[in-house]
């Protein structure tokens, strides 16, 4: 016998736990199913898991500069792994606790936990269990790619995951992969006073942004002592002694990096392909991302793909955005679509990347009329009261509308000042309302009226 819901949920990442909340709320008989930890990515090996580890790096480094701002920390800085893994799982500890102390709370609300898998379009199994609703909601997200590469299983590596249970300072971090995750975990490691040698197949570090942003990047991670091996075509991995060696087949001076540990960080997959997603008809694309409409409905009606899984997002507020979309067409009035929301994301190395809407790049393919503004970060007085003066602003709107297209803030609180913009993106109102209004002193936002006023005609070229 079959037990019945109104609702299955499978997975408690960023957009289960809300829509299990919001659905029982509603009156709706909800079961939520998690094979894992409560939280999932974010919560466990994702976000708060490293911006944890990056605040205690953060403040090990403004420790180290002590001479800059007037003080001396007799005998140096000493980092204590065990202490800066133990505040991280503390904190990690107490938020997986109350994802799932608070499901578990919730009336109308069964919490599984277990394997889900579908048996048809309005069935799953979990625990050898039949679970039948009339609307399922996907929310598994995904995990590291680990993909063939020569050598690899004849060498240790660590995950994003994996990397979580280190408690001491590897001696010479190998990280192959120059994109979000890798950059993070390299100048959290120098900064724990690691070597670190990035191996980066491209031709740049962060290659989704334009090639300034990229510029810059390097030149933040190259000024703390990081190695970036660019152009690291045909990556292999070997034992030496007691190293681990990567081939790089680079164009640069020496053909492989030595070091003592491994950190892959190439990239994510979703987690579907134990989902028995063929047993229901659900369809995906060839890199495994369940297929959606821009209401987040999957090829199989009742049956909703939210988060990672989908690949329209990758990150916390789009998984969570996706809940909010998907809550509130079935539960309001409120029309919403994935397509009304403007990318946006941060870096989080020091100083952080925030991000907002389109790249140079993207523009200039679009062909819109732009124009386009820089301003580096050492001439803005809060950043140099700071002593945090590397980085650039960049901003792009649109010549004719007068409404941003998109803006780089590389630089001191650069992830919170992008939502000034991101905020008049979303109002779609033109930048001079912000250069009529008053901000507040010392700022970096204070700075955006005059990174404005140096907008010009962005060249597009034939
Ligand atoms: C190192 C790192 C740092 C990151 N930092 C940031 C950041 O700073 N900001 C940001 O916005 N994003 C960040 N991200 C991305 C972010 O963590 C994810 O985009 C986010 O967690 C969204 O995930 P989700 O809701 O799709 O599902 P997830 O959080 O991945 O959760 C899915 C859950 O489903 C469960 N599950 C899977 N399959 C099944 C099944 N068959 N049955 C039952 N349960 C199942 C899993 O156990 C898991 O708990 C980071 C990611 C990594 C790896």
């Amino acid at each position: 016998m079959a037990r019945h819901f109104g609702a299955i949920v499978v997975g408690t990442g960023q957009a289960g736990p809300s829509l299990a909340a919001r659905l029982a709320g509603a009156g709706t008989t909800v079961a939520i199913i998690e094979r894992g930890k409560f939280g999932g990515t974010c919560v466990n090996t994702g976000c708060i898991p490293t911006k944890t580890l990056v605040a205690s790096a953060y403040a090990a480094h403004v420790a180290r500069r002590g001479a800059e701002y007037g003080f001396a920390i007799p005998g140096g800085v000493q980092i204590d792994m065990k202490r800066v893994k133990a505040r991280k799982d503390e904190i990690v500890a107490r938020s997986t606790k109350g994802v799932e102390g608070w499901l578990r709370g919730l009336q109308n609300c069964t919490v599984i936990q277990g394997q889900a898998r579908f048996e048809s379009p309005r069935s799953v199994t979990v625990n050898g269990e039949v679970l039948e609703a009339d609307k399922i909601f996907i929310n598994v997200g995904g995990r590291a790619s680990i993909p063939p590469m020569d050598g690899l299983n004849e060498v240790p590596f660590w995950t994003n995951s994996s990397i979580m249970n280190v408690d001491f300072v590897p001696e010479h971090l190998v990280i192959v992969g120059g994109s979000y995750i890798g950059l993070e975990f390299a100048q959290m490691y120098r900064r724990f006073g690691s070597e670190v040698t990035i191996v980066e197949m491209g031709p740049r570090l962060i290659g989704r942004e334009d090639e300034e942003i990229s510029d810059a990047i390097r030149e933040i991670v190259e000024a703390e002592g990081i190695h970036v091996r660019l152009n690291a075509k045909c990556i292999s991995m070997f034992k030496r002694g007691e190293k681990i060696g990567i081939g790089l087949d680079c164009k640069e001076e020496s053909k492989e990096a030595l070091g003592s540990h491994l950190l892959l960080a190439v990239g994510r997959v979703p987690n579907t392909e134990d989902l028995g997603l063929d047993k229901a008809g659900v369809t995906m694309n060839q890199r495994g991302d369940i297929d959606v409409d821009d209401e987040l409905r999957t090829s199989v009606p009742g049956i909703w793909a939210l988060g990672d899984c989908n690949g329209h997002g990758g990150f916390t507020h789009t998984s969570y955005n996706d809940y909010e979309i998907v809550a509130d067409n079935l539960l309001t009035d409120n029309r919403r679509r994935l397509s009304d929301r403007i990318p946006t994301y941060a870096l989080f190395i020091d100083p952080p990347l925030g991000r907002c809407g389109m790249t140079e790049t993207e523009v200039r393919k679009s062909r819109i009329p732009a124009l386009v503004a820089q301003y580096p970060m050492s001439r803005v007085s809060r950043a140099v009261e700071k002593g945090e003066t590397q980085g650039l602003i960049k901003i792009l709107v649109h010549a004719e509308t007068k409404q941003f297209l998109g803006a780089a803030i590389l630089g001191t609180s650069g992830d919170e000042v992008i939502h000034v913009l991101l905020d008049v993106m979303y109002a779609k109102a033109p930048y001079t309302v912000i250069q009529r209004a008053m901000h507040i002193h010392p700022t970096v936002s204070e700075f955006l009226p005059t990174v404005l006023s140096k907008l010009q005609p962005m060249k597009i070229e034939n």
